[in-house]
């Protein structure tokens, strides 16, 4: 068991597949009560049925994190149902299509940003809100190695996770003194659906990245890889780290 999870109420939005199915996972396993969020409902259903067929306890809210009434929504029914908000994971994302800046659609611009910088934001607006009233909490924001360094075709989602990584150490420096930690994990390419849909969309050098072969360790990441490093960042282990980009990517960034 992990220092301090057991017994917590955990938020995960994008819980419906990938990187935050699997943060929903562990922190089950850990026995924390997880709230599935998710804009799709087939999805984060899955996750709570998931959780619920190995023993844990789980509920579904549906919410798109770009929408402000609808996070404000959330955060309520959350609190509603459990009282508390002990950690959020603020994992909701979308990848935007490849183009180059100048050629890019001001509608999907708008709506990578909306859902990866300002979702965040919306979230951890009330998120931090209800923090403060209990005393405390932590929060893990997932940005990306895209937070550190550029890909060509991609400016809106470099944009995006950069803007997470500024906001978090940001958040971190205003409610450090209030018992909230705010911290981000950046993943490298992980094995997700994310992944696999933007393969058939991306130039030949970008997929080469994508299945691994130039990656220091010589793979892809698996979701539970990632998921180990949130667990960690909300846990007692972690209780002086605050503002701090955990990059989780088998060494393609130190390269
Ligand atoms: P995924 O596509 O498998 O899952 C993303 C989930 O977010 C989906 O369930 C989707 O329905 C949900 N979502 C999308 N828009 C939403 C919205 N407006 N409101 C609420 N939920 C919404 O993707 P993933 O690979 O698991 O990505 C999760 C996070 O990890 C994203 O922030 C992504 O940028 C980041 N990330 C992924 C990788 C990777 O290689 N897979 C690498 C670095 C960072």
């Amino acid at each position: 068991m992990t220092q301090g999870i057991e017994g917590k109420v955990v938020l995960v939005t994008g819980g419906g597949s990938g990187i935050g199915r699997a943060i929903a996972l562990t922190f089950a396993r850990e026995g924390s009560a997880v709230v599935v969020s998710d804009v799709s409902g087939e999805g984060g259903n899955e996750t709570v049925r998931l959780i619920m067929q190995n023993g844990g306890e789980a509920i579904f809210i549906q919410c798109d994190v770009s929408k402000a009434v609808e996070v404000q929504g959330m955060i309520q029914k959350i609190i509603k149902t459990f009282g508390q908000l002990d950690y959020a994971v603020n994992n909701a994302g979308i990848a935007g299509i490849h183009k180059y800046v100048a050629d890019y659609p001001e509608d999907i611009w708008n709506k990578v940003l909306n859902i990866n910088l300002t979702g965040v934001w919306l979230c951890m607006k009330h998120e931090i809100s209800q923090m403060l009233s209990q005393g405390g909490g932590a929060i893990v924001n997932i940005a990306s190695i895209a937070g550190f360094a550029a890909q060509r075709g991609a400016s809106p989602y470099i944009a995006s996770k950069h803007g997470v990584i500024g906001l978090t150490k940001a958040a971190a420096l205003e409610y450090a003194k209030t018992g909230i930690r705010v911290n981000a994990v950046c993943p490298g390419i992980t094995a997700t659906p994310l992944i696999e849909n933007a393969r058939s969309e991306v130039p030949s050098e970008i997929n080469k990245i994508f299945s691994g072969e130039t990656i220091p360790m010589g793979r892809i990441a698996l979701p539970e890889e990632i998921a180990g490093a949130v667990i960690w960042l909300c846990s007692n282990a972690a209780s002086f780290v605050t503002g701090h980009a955990l990059v989780v990517d088998g060494g393609m960034i130190a390269e």
